[in-house]
């Protein structure tokens, strides 16, 4: 890995472990292969902490060469029941990044309120109520005629719709939340800080940057950022984007600065143009082993630098040092 002196992988899940059948069906590492990778990893890299990020990152420390760092987003409860097994039995530095929202179970992302409904609804009850669901949907600016592509149509902006829908067709929402344990809970996020693992945020419910204002992003970033901090005493603050960060402003950035020392992006490798944002690498979903992900994101990463791509451009006004001293091309 050539020009790389930290490799950070993020991970979420665990194959078919779900209690969404249709989250199911993404690719995720079974916990024998996820220890798999953490087997190369420790034969080829150097696990690092976060610290040593911090260090390296904000005061240029030196890492050891061919360092590595793993996270984890979204805060599901496998992380706890699966994950962290694996990381201690291997002794394994590693960061969570987590929703406030839904910790505790509290509340159900929308994409996993649409699933819920997609999978409960029979064909017969959409049929019935097709004059309720179609003027629902056209409220909230949905015009359909299938239920399933109006469904499979509604985003984060109007994610109100999926209480309205859960009740028209008695969808219990709640109950689902108390027979399933999707997130981690506090005490369980609790020892695994005793345990040595970090924590920061991830927003408050997961939106796609895109898809909100700049305010909202920056009050979906800071909130999140301070209630993990504050509802854990943690001295430290750390946050990772929703969603691809490559449209994220140069003034969100200089926004969350003072109150955020590392954030974390997922747009693979490559080094970003702010110097404190640590982009990371996905080789969950790949499909094959983490040697031959790794050497397929290095040739990606080969191909971009010849095109000019190595830096992440940001859009807003560019006050950033770095711009000064990198050649940057747009992307
Ligand atoms: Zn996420």
């Amino acid at each position: 890995m050539a020009n790389r002196d930290l490799l950070v992988l993020n991970y979420h899940s665990i194959m078919g472990v779900d209690s969404d059948p249709l989250i199911n069906k993404n690719i995720y590492r079974t916990e024998k292969e996820l220890e798999q990778d953490i087997l190369f990893l420790k034969n080829e890299y150097h696990f690092v902490s976060l610290s040593d990020i911090t260090e390296h990152k904000l005061n240029g420390k030196k890492l050891p060469p061919h360092s590595v760092f793993l996270t984890f987003d979204d805060g599901l409860a496998v992380n706890y029941r699966k994950i962290r097994p694996i990381l201690l039995k291997h002794n394994i530095p590693a960061a969570f990044f987590i929703n406030p929202f839904f910790v505790d179970n509290k509340d159900l992302h929308y994409q996993r309120k649409k699933n819920l409904i997609a999978c409960t609804v029979l064909p017969d009850e959409v049929d019935r109520e097709r004059g309720l669901w179609i003027s629902l949907f056209k409220k909230y600016g949905i015009n359909a005629d299938n239920f399933h592509d109006a469904l499979s149509a509604v985003g984060y902006n109007n994610s109100n719709i999926l209480d309205e829908l859960a009740s028209l067709f008695n969808v219990n929402i709640e109950q689902y939340l108390n027979e399933h344990q999707v997130y981690l809970t506090s005490q369980q996020i609790e020892q695994m800080i005793s345990e040595g693992f970090w924590f920061g945020g991830h927003s408050m419910d997961h939106p796609k940057y895109d898809d909100i204002t700049l305010q909202e992003q920056i009050n979906q970033t800071m909130h999140s950022v301070d209630w993990v901090k504050n509802r854990f005493g943690l001295r430290y603050s750390i946050f990772a984007f929703p969603s691809r960060d490559h449209k994220v402003s140069m003034q969100l950035f200089e926004e969350i600065k003072p109150k955020t020392e590392l954030t974390f992006g997922v747009i693979g490798m490559g080094h970003d143009i702010i110097q404190s944002h640590v982009q990371r690498i996905g080789v969950e979903s790949s499909g094959v082993p983490i040697r031959v992900a790794l050497k397929l994101e290095y040739l990606k990463y080969v191909v971009h630098s010849y095109l000019g791509r190595k830096v992440y451009i940001r859009s807003g006004e560019v006050k950033h040092r770095y711009i000064t001293t990198l050649n940057v091309r747009r992307a």
